[in-house]
């Protein structure tokens, strides 16, 4: 019998992840990525939960230290660099480049294509027909969408759902350890620290160094400043020397100086002196617009939506990728019960990860509610918008999947549910 082959458009990490799910339950697979290289270069850090390590064991990923590292605290400073609450948690941090590499090197070769953007598909009677901008085709049973935030699968099936600038920005930016000054070091290294002053916040941790190296020494510092822009002062910051407007993202290079020496003196103001030593370390700050994102459907025809296509929620929980593989995951664990048409899997898979799409997506917003308040006058804030109560804080910001128990719930029993039907075969 010929095999079933899922045609999955977007070969990032939601894309990876999909596909090696596919290739265990005995799919054929095919992953089409646009660009046209490795895009290892790509991304900073990347909070693991233990419910990504049971698909990464499940398609063979190796789960050991070399993945990440695990900051000894979460410390919250004042602004002025006193410690205001710490306490131990240890979530393990990667890099994007950490995990693509090992989901890139368990998927064959022959099933990842660059090079390959997709312009447009149809579909009929059950079959999907993918078309690219290089003039080439695919079909299959099922066009999977990890196509990410500006997905083009999505805007076919749901031309509607755009993403909603929150009203604020992720100043990013990293520092290899060995290029620290040792009272920095010595200050933040070992720490997830965290600063809060009114209307911003400012998260730091340590991941893994250039080539993905997790020995002392070696390791590399990653900060997030979560930063208040209106949209017209966005675009103002998409805009380069020559006056051009890059939209509502700019490529790092093309920062004005000016808007970095700004942003530099912004942190001296407020940030506590750590974060804004570390900030004036950083050799190359970029920023990010944040977004919320939220399909009312995952599933038209035989086009699906995963990941970032699907849902994205604010970084503050960082769950991106793990949200990714819990959306593979149970895709495919619909897919292969027994006795399930397609069309059943689909509908399965729809109701579940949207549900738990909707709760990732509306925990990223109560988290960073006090941020978007910001672009509002002062006096229409609420008590909770100007001062954010610091221990909720601290605890929902980043936290794990296990201390998040209304999420967990949603993954425990979709997951004996598929068990259940596993044995009943
Ligand atoms: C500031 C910030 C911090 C974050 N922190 C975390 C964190 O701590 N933890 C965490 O888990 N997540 C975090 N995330 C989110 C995380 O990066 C993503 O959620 C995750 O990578 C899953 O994305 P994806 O694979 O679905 O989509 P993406 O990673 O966006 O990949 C989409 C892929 O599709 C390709 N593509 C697009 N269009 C086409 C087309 N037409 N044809 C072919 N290919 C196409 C793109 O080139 C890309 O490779 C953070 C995000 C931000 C912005």
């Amino acid at each position: 019998m010929q095999k079933q082959r899922a045609l999955i458009v977007g070969g990032s990490l939601g894309g990876l992840l999909a596909a090696n799910l596919f290739r265990a339950i005995g799919w054929d697979v095919q992953v089409f990525e646009r660009a046209s290289d490795d895009l290892e270069s790509r991304g900073a850090g990347i909070g693991l939960n233990d419910q990504l390590f049971d698909v990464f064991k499940r398609v063979g990923v190796t789960v050991d230290d070399s993945l990440g590292v695990v900051p000894k605290s979460r410390t919250c400073f004042d602004p002025l660099g006193k410690v205001l609450v710490e306490y131990k948690r240890g979530k393990v941090l990667s890099s994007w480049g950490r995990v693509y590499r090992s989901l890139k090197d368990t998927l064959p070769r022959e099933n990842y294509h660059f090079g390959k953007t997709l312009s447009d598909f149809s579909q009929s009677g059950g079959r999907v027909l993918a078309r690219f901008a290089d003039g080439s085709r695919a079909e299959g049973d099922l066009l999977v969408g990890a196509d990410g935030i500006r997905s083009t699968v999505r805007s076919h099936i749901l031309p509607a759902v755009q993403p909603r600038y929150a009203g604020y920005i992720a100043w990013r930016g990293i520092i290899d350890e060995s290029a620290m000054s040792p009272e920095l070091h010595a200050a933040i290294f070992e720490r997830n620290i965290i600063c809060l002053p009114e209307g911003e916040m400012m998260s730091g941790y340590p991941v893994p160094g250039p080539s993905n190296d997790v020995r002392p020494g070696f390791r590399s510092y990653n900060l997030v400043w979560y930063h208040p822009v209106t949209e017209a002062n966005l675009r103002d910051l998409c805009t380069d020397a020559t006056g051009h407007c890059h939209g509502n993202s700019i490529a790092p290079q093309l920062i004005r100086p000016e808007l970095i020496a700004d942003m530099r003196a912004l942190a001296r103001r407020v940030l506590a002196p750590y974060c804004a030593s570390f900030i004036e370390q950083i050799p190359k700050p970029f920023f990010q617009a944040i977004y919320d994102l939220q399909s009312p459907t995952l599933v038209v025809g035989r086009a699906v939506l995963m990941g970032d296509a699907a849902f994205v929620a604010r970084p503050h929980v960082g769950m991106g990728v793990t949200k990714a593989a819990l959306d593979a995951e149970c895709l495919v664990d619909e897919l292969s019960a027994s006795g399930a048409s397609i069309e059943s899997a689909l509908a399965g898979y729809d109701t579940q990860q949207r549900e738990f799409g909707e709760g990732v997506v509306a925990r990223a917003r109560w988290i960073g509610a006090h941020l978007e308040a910001q672009n509002k006058p002062r006096e229409l804030r609420t008590h909770a918008e100007l001062h954010p109560d610091l221990q909720e804080f601290m605890h929902a910001s980043g936290a794990s999947l296990n201390e998040v128990p209304v999420l967990l719930q949603l993954v425990v029993a979709r997951r004996a549910r598929a068990q259940q039907r596993r044995l009943a075969t």
